[in-house]
């Protein structure tokens, strides 16, 4: 694997957007970088100017291994691509997909062949060989791309929500088959996702991204268990917000009042995941939150519950709780699960 350093890397674009404000980042040898965000908010960008698809505002530098890479063009920085949408020869079989990268570094057509039928197996594909690429299914088609990246052996893999176009299920068995992969080749690799699941199971460290900017960089856990914003927090599954007044250790909200010893006095925002907030009887809380049933859905194990307000609230309830629409029901909220901004 190969290390990559960024320093001072930006982007705007002739038409006078700034997608990417000036950013530092070090990408460790090896490992896999999440950059994690909403449409828009630059990630394609930044792995573009990874890439040498896109150059960087004046001032920016890019470093592999201590190498000076900012003036290389794509085909001269090493680095493999895989995106959402295929970008597969459609004339040409899965195996000759595979060994084309090798055929641009003079590789002889038997050696080729050979190395490209190692990485169709790696990624599973061995028996679609001869097929055309156009006679594959999506799920197949990412595969070859996976196994045309990796055989050309990038010092970087850079991957733009290759799992995005996938059906739910698809999703799930590639990720677990990529996240196999990239740790078993130590590949250093940047995974492009809008995917809070995709982002904390794949990334040895998560970017996450707002407007250009990265707002926060960590691991899985400690973006997870202590988002630095509301906007990073928010993007990991911290969906329910609750803005309200502490006095004298009680928390006031439009939805009720709870006790609040550890806050200070004054306006604060709670977040606070939809697992982490328990619906009872109204009569379970004492002085807790009280609020209204706007939906409850049965998912299997518990219900996931609506409850009415400005802004309403996700809330889980057990799986036979008796709940009907404009029901009141008490709400516990986790201490130690709920976040402050
Ligand atoms: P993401 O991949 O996170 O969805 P992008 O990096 O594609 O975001 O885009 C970031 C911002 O830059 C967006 O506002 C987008 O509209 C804009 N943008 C992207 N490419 C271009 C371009 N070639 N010209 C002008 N604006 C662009
Ligand atoms: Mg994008």
């Amino acid at each position: 694997g190969t290390s990559a350093t960024l320093t001072g890397v930006a982007k705007t674009f002739p038409d006078g957007t700034r997608a990417l404000h000036p950013t530092d980042l070090a990408i460790a040898r090896g490992e896999t970088l999440v950059l994690l965000g909403p449409s828009g908010c630059g990630k394609t960008t930044l792995l573009r100017l990874i890439a040498g698809l896109e150059a960087s505002d004046a001032g920016g530098a890019i470093h592999f291994d201590g190498e000076d890479v900012t003036a290389l063009p794509i085909e001269r920085r090493g680095v493999g691509m895989v995106f959402q949408s295929y970008a597969l020869f459609p004339n040409m079989s899965v195996a000759e997909n595979v060994a084309y990268g090798l055929r641009v570094r003079g590789m002889g057509r038997r050696a080729r062949l050979a190395e490209a039928a190692s990485f169709l197996a790696l990624c599973r594909i061995e028996e679609l060989g001869e097929r055309r690429i156009t006679e594959l299914s999506g799920g197949q088609r990412q595969r070859v791309a996976l196994a045309r990246a990796l055989a050309a052996k990038p010092r970087i893999l850079l991957l733009d929500e290759p799992l995005t176009a996938l059906d739910a299920n698809l999703r799930e068995t590639l990720r677990a088959e990529i996240d196999e992969l990239l740790r078993r080749l130590e590949v250093t690799s940047v995974y492009v996702t809008h995917d809070q699941a995709e982002a904390l199971m794949l990334g040895d460290r998560i970017a996450v991204m707002e407007k250009g900017r990265i707002a926060q960089i960590g691991t899985p856990q400690e973006i997870y268990r202590g988002p630095a914003t509301s906007f990073v927090a928010e993007f990991v599954g911290l969906t329910n917000e609750l803005r309200g007044e502490v006095a004298a250790g009680v928390f006031r909200a439009t939805h009720g009042a709870m006790p609040a010893r550890h806050l200070r006095d004054g306006t604060h925002t709670l977040r606070f995941r939809p697992e982490d907030a328990l619906v009872g009887p109204a009569t379970s809380v004492g002085d807790g939150l009280v609020m209204e049933v706007a939906a409850a859905v049965f998912v299997g194990g518990h219900q996931i519950v609506t409850l009415a307000g400005n802004p309403p609230l996700r809330a889980h309830a057990p799986a036979d709780m008796p709940l009907a629409l404009g029901d009141r029901v008490g709400l516990t909220l986790r201490p130690d699960a709920i976040k402050t901004f």
